[in-house]
């Protein structure tokens, strides 16, 4: 699948052409939260979002998550409320599927998981048995909290087996997959991650887990809005259940979705509500339906291929200043990069860079013990940032973890690139 179109090379124009909020009648009536909050709207414009689970919604989505509907109780769905007056609300919610089933090809959406963590819960409250065992990417190698840390559910009510990734490759080892699911025969298998920057095969995920007899669930919470963008391949087709978020690459309000086929269209609404959640929240599933009709239209695919561009540029500019990436690249809006050759870890180097104005987070690497840095494009993308940016902040990054020079003038220049292309012009 070509993943660089000629649209993503050529000058990236910013998404959003308007002012979210006026934020001055709040700061007046308010002082203490209107003057955070205005703190925050700097703190955004003033440095480098590089943050992979982070974007920048529209000005549309925040006056949906502002709106009326914020007062609403809607517990149940379209057309079966526990509560009156839900004519709105049922009319929302039905935009939301509609937009969400024809985005993603799907036959069933449930657009109420307040996060992606409650809608993975709602997916494993669907379809097993507390005590099951579950064969999902190991911790260490990216899986995420749901899938099967100590201190969360998933670690506390099911049996999780691991799988990683070759430590040469980077890459997931199929062989050991299914080496695993054949010992360990799962209830079900998940693919999906945290810090994996190329696409999971989901075919062949799809062909172990029928060896087994084990569910399929794919946790597709980074690259959804890839995926819509038609810039990474689409899990829709090979997993019974996909869990998402909706404000990472996709670019909407915090929150979750479900998506899946008609026979288990019932029991994934049940384990949504009323076993996981009680009243959806009306006004985030409104903005979800703002976000699905913007990520539909052309101008969010061209977006999508640019933000893999950016991540690919990005890594081999990170290459050149002497980072490892693993994987040797990316596929996605994620790279991850081990600042060992440079002589610190991910820590050390998350440090120094956030010293110099570019927020980012560290993360596992596929070996040894030491942590490497975990960025993504999504959010520089939408600001209108080109390639060349994507170098400059690459240098900037050499230059502040090698100490090269006064972290106040790295931090001017982070500044400033932020301020070329603020997140929201005007
Ligand atoms: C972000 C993410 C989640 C959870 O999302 P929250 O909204 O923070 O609960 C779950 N799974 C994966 C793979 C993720 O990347």
């Amino acid at each position: 699948m070509p993943v660089t179109t000629p649209a993503a090379r050529a000058a990236a124009p910013p998404s959003h052409t308007a002012v979210p909020q006026d934020f001055g009648a709040l700061a007046r009536q308010d002082p203490e939260i209107g003057g955070i909050l205005l703190a925050e709207a700097g703190r955004q414009s003033s440095t480098l979002q590089l943050i992979a689970a982070e974007n920048f919604t529209s000005p549309a989505v925040l006056a949906a998550l502002g709106s009326p509907l914020a007062n609403k109780y809607a517990e149940g769905y379209p057309g079966a409320r526990h509560h009156g007056g839900c004519e709105q609300a049922d009319a929302a919610e039905r935009v939301a599927v509609r937009r969400a089933m024809s985005l993603f090809g799907a036959e069933h959406a449930n657009v109420q998981p307040h996060s992606g963590s409650s809608a993975v819960l709602a997916a494993y409250a669907a379809l097993l048995r507390p005590g099951d065992t579950v064969l999902a990417m190991g911790l260490p190698y990216g899986g995420h909290l749901t899938h099967g840390a100590p201190g969360n559910f998933s670690g506390r009510w099911f049996e999780f087996a691991g799988y990683g990734v070759d430590p040469d490759s980077g890459l997931i080892d199929y062989t050991q997959v299914r080496a695993l699911a054949r010992a360990r025969r799962p209830k079900a298998i998940v693919c999906g991650s945290i810090s994996y920057p190329r696409h999971p095969d989901y075919e062949q995920f799809r062909d172990i887990a029928d060896e087994v007899g084990a569910y399929l669930i794919a946790d597709a919470a980074h690259p959804m809005g890839l995926i819509a963008g038609g810039a990474a391949p689409s899990p829709v087709p090979y997993a019974d259940v996909v869990c998402a978020t909706t404000h990472k690459v996709l670019r909407g309000p915090r929150g979750g979705m479900i998506l899946c086929g008609v026979e288990l269209s019932e029991r994934i609404d049940r384990a949504v509500f009323p076993f996981t959640q009680g009243g959806a929240q009306m006004h985030t599933v409104a903005a979800k339906a703002v976000a699905f009709g913007e990520a539909a239209t052309p101008a969010y695919a061209v977006y999508a291929h640019r933000v893999v561009a950016h991540a690919r540029a990005l890594a081999a500019a990170l290459e050149d200043e002497g980072f490892e990436v693993t994987t040797g690249g990316t596929d996605t809006h994620i790279v991850v990069a081990d600042p060992g050759p440079l002589g610190v870890d991910g820590r050390t180097a998350r440090e120094r860079l956030m010293a110099a104005g570019m927020v980012l987070d560290t993360c596992a690497l596929p070996y040894g013990d030491a942590r490497g840095i975990r960025l993504g494009t999504a959010a520089v993308t939408t600001q209108g940032m080109d390639e060349d940016d994507m170098a400059r902040i690459a240098a900037l990054f050499g230059a502040a973890v090698r100490q090269e020079g006064d972290p106040a003038v790295l931090r001017a220049e982070a500044r400033g690139l932020a301020e070329r292309n603020p997140p929201y012009p005007g």
